[in-house]
């Protein structure tokens, strides 16, 4: 039999080359084995670090209430959900997760997903098409992106944090715009990778002058700013869609979507991420409930207390070494190298000396935009932080 097979691209020849290419970009990436517990210190592969790459902002992740919640949650419901929660899977947990977090948020309803990225897919493509619009900002978390490329809308962006900007765009979109055409603003509130926020007020306003809908994710705000920005500025009843997600200062793992109960009702029935998926473990979601008790509660008020006098402190520190962090108004901060060898290099630099901050590369930002994103915790101490600046200023010969 003569072969068809001859000049065909080769399934192993084509993963190869294709990891070459990362390698030789400083792209590749590879897991870290952690062999303890996620706290401000950390054991990667034997060696005991000051961890500064966490999204666990308030340090509830190792927190023994979450962990005794979990493990309560396992004895009562099992380990695992048994189906999606249409089927089987609505457990009594999954219900009081969601009405704890509608009245954290205070909105009339929430539903919670597996994770984050389920949410903003399930949310997104569900509530736009083909023919509508979605308008982000041009930092928006690769989940919103996602979520707006399968959804079939067409995707606009608008300069990061710019009304006037996102107002040009808007105004462009109304020349010619049919009646029945969604349009939906989408943003962060805290920027995951930047850690600067969104004019949050002024877009509420353009949303409303220019009859567009607005989905705000609130993934690295939930927690540091209580139950987040948007009820900070008290515009709960501006904002459509407010996501968050569970796994950051809420310490667990998951995410939700909470506003009318119209909207949840309608997300059951139409997410797609949502019905065709297995209900999250009831342990994650108890753990969840706990994290939000905590962060309500006064030993809330005292953790997110202290990671906010650690941000003055490294901000402090840190613009007395002339890095611009000006901007940051969150538990966030990005060093920004912009070559993916030298982020590389002085995160390796850092390791070496017994502190753990990632190295962000394309695509997670933008090209020649690399940069260390240190994170703090309330786990962290002013000696951490201190050592944290001591390290780094060595490291960048400053
Ligand atoms: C982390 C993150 C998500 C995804 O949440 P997961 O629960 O980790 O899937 C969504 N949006 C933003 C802004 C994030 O930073």
């Amino acid at each position: 039999m003569i072969s068809e097979n001859q000049n065909r691209l080769n399934f192993y020849d084509y993963l190869y080359e294709e990891c070459e290419k990362l390698k030789s970009q400083e792209l590749w990436r590879t897991l870290r084995r952690v062999e303890s517990e996620q706290s401000s210190r950390i054991i990667i592969e034997g060696k005991l670090y000051i961890n500064f790459s966490s999204n666990d902002y308030l340090g509830l992740a190792s927190h023994h209430y979450l962990k005794e919640a979990a493990i309560k949650a396992v004895e009562k419901y099992g380990a695992g959900s048994g189906a999606s929660r249409l089927i089987c899977g609505s457990i009594s947990i999954h219900h009081k997760l969601e009405e704890r977090i509608a009245e954290f948020k205070q909105t009339e309803a929430a539903l919670c997903f597996s994770s984050g990225y389920l949410t903003a897919i399930g949310a997104i493509c569900s509530l736009v098409g083909k023919g509508d619009i979605v308008i982000l900002d041009r930092l928006a978390h690769a989940c919103l992106i996602d979520a707006t490329r399968l959804s079939g809308a067409k995707l606009m962006v608008f300069r990061h944090n710019d009304c006037e900007n996102l107002e040009s765009v808007l105004k462009r979109i109304n020349k010619e715009r049919a009646a029945t055409q969604k349009v939906l603003i989408i943003t962060e509130t805290v920027f995951s990778m930047d850690g600067d926020i969104a004019p949050l007020k002024e877009i509420v306003e353009l949303k409303e002058r220019y009859g567009a809908w607005l989905m705000v994710d609130e993934a690295h705000a939930t927690g540091i700013y209580k139950s987040g920005i948007v009820n900070s500025l008290g515009l709960g009843e501006a904002v459509e869609i407010q996501m968050g997600t569970l796994g950051k200062a809420i310490g667990s793992a998951g995410g939700f979507i909470c506003g009318k109960k119209v909207l949840i009702e309608y997300l059951i029935n139409k997410a797609r991420s949502f019905i065709f998926t297995t209900a999250p473990s009831p342990s994650a979601s108890a753990a969840a409930l706990e994290g939000i008790n905590i962060i309500d509660s006064d030993e809330g008020k005292t953790r997110i207390g202290t990671l906010l006098s650690l941000i003055d402190e490294l901000k402090m520190s840190l613009l007395s070494g002339n890095i611009d962090v000006t901007s940051i108004q969150s538990a966030i901060f990005p060093i920004i190298l912009g070559s993916n060898e030298n982020t590389v290099k002085v995160a390796r630099y850092l390791m070496e000396n017994g502190i753990y901050i990632p190295a962000i590369r394309y695509p997670t930002v933008p090209k020649n935009n690399a940069r260390l994103r240190i994170t703090l915790t309330a786990n962290h101490t002013s000696e951490d932080v201190r050592l944290l600046t001591l390290s780094l200023k060595s490291a960048l010969g400053i």
